[in-house]
């Protein structure tokens, strides 16, 4: 039967701070719970799955109220109606973000389709390694921004091959590969993931994003940077470095 609770964190409403999208407005909807061991992993509270929702009174506030876990479907979109009447036409998009959402494949298909009904567009931002997930939820999907996580950047590695066939269910939508660099990263791990995302389409947007410090982790030096971007033009046609913006910003 399909599972139409899920556990949520937190639902808020902010700009986007990575990627393509930068800057526009969307509320978020960060799931509980993830399979997977990133070092650099700036929501390790989400990780959690037991705990309560936390939900943004005013958008833009640190006001939040607390309510209980699982939600279902219809209470989840109430509690995103109410930011986006609050924020008024300018709400670009629902972001689906964690944690990982894919956890909860029949959840996310169903509330996908209902934002849709109610004419919201909706942008997955996903670790990019669940590809049966992924096609149980795609039809309803407007945007993929997934992961591609190189082995230096894990505790417990995910094989390359994962986020290559997870890219391949990905072409059916709007997507773009999201790589995290950080100073313990290989020029040839960096490469090997560009020549399998070449594999499946060499147009795909990568973007390239030097990893905001947390815990031991720290971003390369710039040089470093700008070689990476030229070695991984050389194989691919659009590789932009674009850093996170949310602590410039200020917002979460
Ligand atoms: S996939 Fe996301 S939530 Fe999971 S460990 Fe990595 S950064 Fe953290």
């Amino acid at each position: 039967m399909a599972r139409l609770t899920a556990p949520i964190y937190e639902v808020f409403c902010s700009v986007q701070g990575e990627g393509p999208l930068l800057g526009v407005c969307q509320v978020f909807i960060r799931f509980r719970g993830c399979d997977l061991t990133c070092r650099y992993c700036d929501t390790p509270a989400a990780r959690a799955v037991c705990g309560p929702c936390h939900v943004q009174q005013v958008p833009g506030s640190e006001e939040f109220t607390r309510c209980d876990n699982p939600l279902s479907v219809e209470a989840l979109r109430g509690l995103v109606e109410e930011l986006v009447t609050t924020r008024g036409e300018t709400c670009h998009s629902i972001s689906l973000t964690g944690g990982e959402p894919l956890l909860y494949p029949d959840f996310v298909a169903a509330l996908s389709e209902r934002l849709h009904q109610a004419g919201h567009k909706v942008y997955l931002e996903t670790a990019g390694h669940l590809a049966q997930a992924l096609n149980a939820v795609i039809n309803n999907i407007d945007w993929v921004a997934m992961d591609f996580k190189l082995p230096s950047t894990m505790v417990e590695p995910v094989p390359a091959v994962v986020f290559g066939e997870f890219l391949q269910v990905a072409q059916q939508t709007n997507c773009f590969v999201k790589i995290v660099l950080t100073d313990s990263v290989t020029t040839k791990e960096l490469l090997e993931a560009c020549r399998i995302i070449t594999q499946v389409d060499r147009d795909t947007l990568v973007v390239l994003q030097p990893v905001t410090p947390v815990g031991d982790c720290r971003p390369p030096d710039s040089a470093t940077l700008l070689q990476w971007q030229q070695l991984c033009s050389e194989l691919l046609d659009d590789v932009r470095i674009i850093p996170q913006c949310h602590r410039i910003l200020q917002v979460k």
